[in-house]
């Protein structure tokens, strides 16, 4: 994600960003208003996050949270790790997730078609 994104987010939510690691977000400019939904209903619980990044296809994001928020924060995380696979990676449409791409990711049709050919690129290239 570009590094200005990243610092948006962070600044908007501070409280979640405590930590002295500095996570950076490993995942593509398209989740950003999923990512600013979930930080918006975290910001009401003790929590802090550790990471953000795409793995498999999908949104992770790693916290750790006061006992007794942990549930509720939890389920939150959940669900939005779960709305990633509908949400494509690069431009925020409607996605699903790719297999056939040279690592499985969340993409729209037109995103895919994208990734597909510059596979296809790649392969001719040797
Ligand atoms: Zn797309």
């Amino acid at each position: 994600m570009r590094h200005e994104l990243e610092l948006k987010l962070k600044n908007k939510y501070p409280d979640l960003f405590t930590d002295l690691m500095r996570p950076e977000f490993e995942c593509g400019a398209g989740w950003v208003s999923l990512l600013d939904e979930v930080f918006e209903e975290l910001s009401k619980y003790g929590v802090s996050i550790r990471l953000v990044k795409e793995k498999f296809g999908g949104l992770v994001i790693y916290f750790v949270a006061n006992e007794e928020d942990y549930e509720a924060v939890s389920s939150i995380v959940s669900r939005a790790e779960a709305r990633s696979y509908m949400i494509c990676e690069v431009c925020e449409k409607n996605g699903k997730l790719r297999k056939e791409v040279s690592h499985i990711r969340t993409l729209c049709d037109d995103c895919y078609e994208l990734a597909k050919s510059n596979v296809l690129k790649e392969n001719d290239n040797g």
